[in-house]
């Protein structure tokens, strides 16, 4: 299913719930091109068909709200053998700052890279969304050794995962899609990360940093909620910020009493360190 960068999430999202193991693939464009490729695996059985039309009229929701330009959805069958091998094939291991994101069944080699395990959720793809690399290496710059974090909006919980084993302290996480508090859970089980179902004002308490990869929009609104979970001389790191949306989430921002200290765009995305 191609789409476009803003429509990405909203069709990896859909995708998702069909997919085997709640898991698709992002293809990022080519060269030049604009459209992403999302692909999902789902075994072909009785309720298959049912499931691709389910798709088909969430996709058709999601045009009526101006998600567009959203691609015509692409079905294939492909041979029984194939199918968990594609599937994944396309889940590789990346490297992004100084961290290395792999799916629990790729061994990798003796590295220098911290290595975070994550099962694929709609946060993960052959690359990571740029948002989410963005955070991974503003992540990277920080000490984070016995420091407390919050991650705000935590998807598959990459980036708690990320804080934790880069030597975060104490890591909680919030989100207010029981979907992606479920994959979360999943995914942090064999560590000490608790994750809720909420947001940041459902949290007690502040952190030494505070992490919200969420659109404009809601980091615009949440701006108070994160001001008051970040801890005095804290840092909060926003990312999901589409450029023309920036200046509005910026000064809601500052409203709460933050100040921006640095600045990352990578295609239409903005994402801020502030203090
Ligand atoms: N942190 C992950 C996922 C980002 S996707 C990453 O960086 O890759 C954004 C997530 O924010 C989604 O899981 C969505 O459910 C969640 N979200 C949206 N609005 C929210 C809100 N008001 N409070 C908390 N989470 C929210």
């Amino acid at each position: 299913m191609p789409a476009s960068e803003e429509a990405v999430e909203a069709v990896s999202e859909i995708l998702s719930r069909v997919g085997h193991g709640g898991g698709v693939a992002v293809e990022l464009p080519l060269e030049g091109g604009t459209s992403h490729l999302v692909k999902a695996y789902l075994p072909y059985d009785r309720v298959a068909r049912v499931r691709v039309r389910r798709v088909r009229e969430a996709l058709g929701h999601l045009a009526a709200f101006d998600l567009a330009p959203l691609g015509a959805l692409e079905v294939r069958r492909i041979a029984d053998e194939d199918w968990l091998t594609a599937w994944r094939e396309h889940y590789r291991p990346v490297v992004v700052g100084r961290f290395l994101i792999k799916p629990t069944w790729v061994d990798v080699e003796r590295t220098d890279h911290i290595v975070v395990e994550l099962d694929p959720g709609m946060a993960f793809g052959t690359g990571l969304h740029p948002t989410t690399q963005q955070m991974l290496e503003a992540l990277s710059s920080l000490d984070l050794g016995g420091k407390s974090v919050l991650d705000v909006g935590t998807g598959s919980g990459i980036l708690a995962l990320a804080a934790r084993a880069a030597g975060a302290g104490r890591v909680e996480a919030v989100d207010i899609d029981p979907v992606a508090v479920r994959t979360a859970r999943e995914n942090v089980a064999r560590t000490s990360i608790v994750v809720r179902e909420g947001s940041a004002a459902d949290v007690g308490g502040a952190f030494d940093v505070v992490l919200a990869n969420i659109v404009a929009r809601v980091i615009g609104e949440l701006a108070p909620a994160l001001r008051a979970r970040t801890a005095r001389g804290g840092t909060l790191l926003v990312a999901g910020l589409i450029r023309d949306a920036e200046e509005a989430a910026r000064a809601a921002l500052e409203a709460s009493g933050f100040r921006v200290t640095s600045r990352d765009e990578r295609g239409d995305w903005v994402a801020l360190v502030c203090n």
